[in-house]
């Protein structure tokens, strides 16, 4: 049986984002592709696991005022565009800051929160979402 502090530590690995590296040129890239853009044939059989850091600086955000269908989330919300140290791109929800205070180019970190439950089976559903590096 699985212990809930590894289950804990396999939902977070997860959820810092698990990207792709090419074997050939080492580019990373999330969501993972099967061929590398810039290889192409060369990386075939090349594409790898990488595990990303979680860390990485705001590109650009802007504030939803409408929920999102499947996720009862609380609006408004900000949405944003995070490039990683990896040099690869991610969106997701922003939180832990108003939005008065985000700035372009502010550093943020991955983070595992509760997404939405799935009622009446209790269903829990998890994801990553960006807060600020204070
Ligand atoms: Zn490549």
């Amino acid at each position: 049986m699985m212990t809930i502090p590894r289950f804990w530590r396999e939902i977070r690995q997860r959820y810092k984002g698990v990207g792709v590296e090419c074997g050939n040129c080492e580019r990373v890239y999330f969501p993972p592709r099967e061929v590398c853009p810039h290889c192409r044939r060369e990386s075939i059989g090349k594409m790898k696991e990488r595990e990303l850091s979680g860390k990485g600086r705001l590109v650009t955000f802007t504030e939803i005022h409408e929920p999102m269908p499947d996720f009862k989330m609380m609006v408004p919300y900000i949405m944003a565009i995070v490039e990683m140290d990896e040099d690869v791109r991610m969106t997701g929800q922003l939180v832990d800051i108003d939005y008065d205070e985000v700035e372009q180019g502010m550093e943020v970190d991955v983070t595992i929160r509760r997404l939405g439950e799935e009622s009446p089976s209790g269903i829990i559903y998890y994801g990553y979402k960006f807060v600020p590096v204070r």
